[in-house]
């Protein structure tokens, strides 16, 4: 009997892609390993309603309850981890000393948070947050704590900031960069944000590093790279993560700033996939070489490697890359990928908190951030699919986007 269908990792990616073979009516078994002792569960509330909840209410991020699994054949094996791939052999060695035959292996081992070697950085009170298990340690002391520091102002950094200003914290953003964001969003987004996080009482301090952290048996401050003493009694290090490939590179596939994946999403092993958060893929949105840390690419990555498995031709990758985050009242959604523009064009207004900047580089339009404008974001999705050609007046001048749209897509 053929032994199936293995999933290393339980996340957004892994379950995507176990639920997708099932719906397209894969037979054979399909096995998730997942490390984590929890039942899989969505990530992006973990930083946003997950912390500001009242503990007491219950707030399922369960993917599908137990017995969805049971019901459609898909053995979960949690707490489990994978140690080493036997590629010749093709099974997989377990931590509890079990081994694992597969027929297709899919990775999706996704990241782990980087922790800077800082000194300070094991006295209690300092966390990450990747995890439940993460969010449910910084949820209690949430509750007790008066001033929380986020190192590092990428999204989980000033979500963050923001849920602890919404339970009456006070709240301080470090970031050595000089403003936040910076890979990620335009100048105005990134200037926009930090005048509303500073409106709302936050502190912002751009262009500053951590150097240590001290304190008893508790964090009582952070010590910058300017050397000043910032009191604090919480501190999240939201630094950036790190693609969890070792199991890859062990195995001698191609690692570099995560899995090294073809347009299939295929390594040059044809019998193994790697998907979502660690997948280093070519991306035909962009024409680059990325790695996507996005619900959208776990999602649409695991739906592609489905259909190669059962057997179809999906082609090779070409999703218009998505992301969103919730910081207090901003909602920021980014549509299309750009790591550089030369020219951005602004719809709507900054003083009103509803606009969208519309980023081309090199007379392309890339990406799309809108704030507080979510059906700026649908259509600037459906253009960026439809790969229709605009100039920046097209967009500057157009009343309603939906008439640059063609036809057939307007709704
Ligand atoms: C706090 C937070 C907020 C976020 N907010 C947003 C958002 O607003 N919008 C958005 O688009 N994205 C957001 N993201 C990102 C999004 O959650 C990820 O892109 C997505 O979860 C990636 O899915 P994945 O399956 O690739 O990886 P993961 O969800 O990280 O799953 C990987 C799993 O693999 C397991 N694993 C690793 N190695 C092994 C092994 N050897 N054996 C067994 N198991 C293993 C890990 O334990 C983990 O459970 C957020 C992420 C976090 C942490």
């Amino acid at each position: 009997m053929s032994s199936g269908v293995v999933i290393v990792g339980a996340g957004q990616a892994g379950i995507t892609a176990a639920f997708t073979l099932r719906d397209r009516g894969y037979g054979g078994l399909i096995t998730v390993l997942g490390a984590e002792d929890e039942l899989p569960y969505e990530r992006p509330p973990l930083s946003k309603n997950y912390l500001y909840a009242d503990p007491s209410a219950s707030l399922d991020l369960a993917f599908r309850p137990e017995q969805y699994y049971i019901d459609r054949g898909i053995t979960l094996r949690l707490g489990c981890t994978v140690t080493a791939i036997d590629r010749a052999g093709r099974q997989l060695s377990l931590d509890d000393g079990s081994a694992m035959p597969y027929t297709d292996l899919i990775l999706a081992t996704g990241t782990s948070p980087i922790v800077p070697p800082i000194p300070g950085a094991d006295l209690g009170g300092v966390h990450v947050l990747r995890s439940l298990a993460d969010a449910r340690a910084l949820r209690q002391e949430l509750r007790g704590a008066r001033h929380l520091t986020s190192i590092g102002g990428g999204f989980i950094g000033l979500e963050l900031a923001s849920a602890a200003s919404r339970l009456g914290l006070e709240s301080c953003v470090l970031d050595i960069a000089d403003r936040v964001l910076q890979r990620a969003v335009s100048t105005t987004t990134s200037d926009y944000l930090t005048a509303t996080h500073r409106q709302r009482g936050t502190r912002v301090q751009l262009s500053t590093g951590l150097a240590e952290m001290v304190g008893d048996d508790r964090v009582r401050a952070v010590v910058t790279t300017n050397g000043e003493s910032i009191r604090t009694d919480l501190v999240v290090i939201a630094v950036g993560v790190r693609p969890n490939t070792r199991l890859a590179q062990e195995a001698g596939l191609e690692v570099a700033n995560g899995i090294v994946v073809d347009e299939h999403l295929r390594t040059p092993d044809p019998a193994i996939f790697a998907i979502g958060d660690c997948a280093n893929f070519p991306d035909g949105f962009s024409g680059l070489r990325i790695r996507l840390e996005s619900v959208q690419a776990a999602t649409d990555h695991a739906r592609l490697v489905a259909a190669q498995i059962t057997g179809d031709d999906p082609g090779r990758y070409r999703s218009v890359p998505w992301f969103w985050s919730h910081q207090s009242t901003t909602k920021l959604q980014i549509a299309g990928y750009t790591s550089c523009s030369d020219k951005d064009i602004i719809r709507g207004d900054l003083e009103s908190g509803r606009f969208s900047i519309f980023r081309y580089d090199q007379g392309q339009l890339r990406a799309v951030e809108s704030i507080n404008r979510p059906a700026d974001h649908v259509n600037a999705r459906r253009l960026l699919a439809a790969e229709v050609s605009l100039t920046p007046d097209d967009i500057a001048s157009a009343a309603d986007l939906r008439s640059l749209l063609p036809v057939a897509t307007r709704v």
